[in-house]
């Protein structure tokens, strides 16, 4: 799943190609899309501007309708110039966006609806979302206090809980832990408030750290994040994806388990997460 520093990017890309610009074309293989199209034309409107909240994209119109996507596992966003060959497949085409001078496509982009700008903050699943670590208003006492109304949650589970903090994923939660010193495991309860706001700090500045990679493909970036500052490619990270691998701190091998809900990797080192 893309993290937050991911689609932050996706969104600051897509701004800059489209806002202010008038849509020319608007498509999308999803019915309540083009119902909404149909009754009041995106044609007739301008990009206002593309912003992130938490793993969310809102793509905001004049006249007052919001696009809300949301990648999950596979969907993405990519920009191209008029004409130019799509490097997906068009059958994988879910919503495309055209002015005169770009056009964005999301392809395998599962979430999207309308919504009205003025409804957003009643929104189901916006409303709940925890602070954006990725905001530029973060609330990191408020992130401790929702991390804390999970006490007996693994802490690298409550991690990837958008309602207790929004933007980390799977990758930096590994990053994060192992840069904390904290094993995966432990619950909530066992970390102080210095620990834990500890934890929500780095996962901030790692986002944030990595927000600043630009690149003009917006599907996932994955495998170019990077969290121990080295600029060699196989040393960008401390621990995900180094399953067995001797630890770049102590040498240790690196475990790997499948974790939560949704089996997904996790990766710690054994000597330097004790707590
Ligand atoms: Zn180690």
């Amino acid at each position: 799943m893309p993290e937050g520093d991911t689609i932050y990017r996706a969104a600051a890309t897509l701004h800059r190609a489209l806002a202010g610009q008038p849509v020319v074309r608007f498509e999308s293989v999803f019915p309540a899309l083009t119902r909404v199209h149909d009754d009041h034309p995106l044609t007739a409107m301008l990009v206002a501007k593309v912003e992130s909240i938490g793993k969310h994209i809102l793509m905001h119109f004049s006249g007052g309708l919001v696009l809300r996507t949301h990648m999950r596992m596979h969907g993405s966003w990519h920009i191209y110039r008029p004409g130019e060959r799509w490097r997906q497949r068009a059958g994988n085409m879910r919503v495309l966006v055209a002015t005169s001078i770009f056009e964005a496509v999301g392809f395998s982009i599962p979430v999207a609806e309308f919504i009205k700008a003025r409804d957003l903050e009643k929104h189901k699943v916006l409303a709940r979302l925890g602070p954006d670590a990725l905001g530029t208003s973060f609330d990191r006492a408020e992130a401790v206090r929702r991390l804390r109304t999970q006490p007996s949650s693994p802490v690298g589970e409550a991690l990837l809980n958008q309602r207790l903090l929004a933007g980390l994923g799977n990758v930096l939660k590994s990053e994060v832990l192992f840069s904390c010193g904290i094993n995966p495991f432990v619950s909530i309860a066992t970390l102080d408030d210095h620990r834990l706001t500890d934890v929500v700090d780095t996962g901030r500045r790692l986002l944030q750290v990595n927000v600043g990679v630009s690149k003009t493909r917006l599907s996932n970036y994955s495998g170019q994040r990077r969290t121990t500052g080295r600029d060699n490619p196989n040393e960008r990270l401390w621990v995900y994806g180094r399953g067995r691998l001797p630890c770049r701190r102590c040498g240790t091998p690196i475990e790997v388990k499948k974790h939560g809900p949704d089996a997904r990797l996790t990766y710690w080192c054994p000597a330097c997460q004790t707590s």
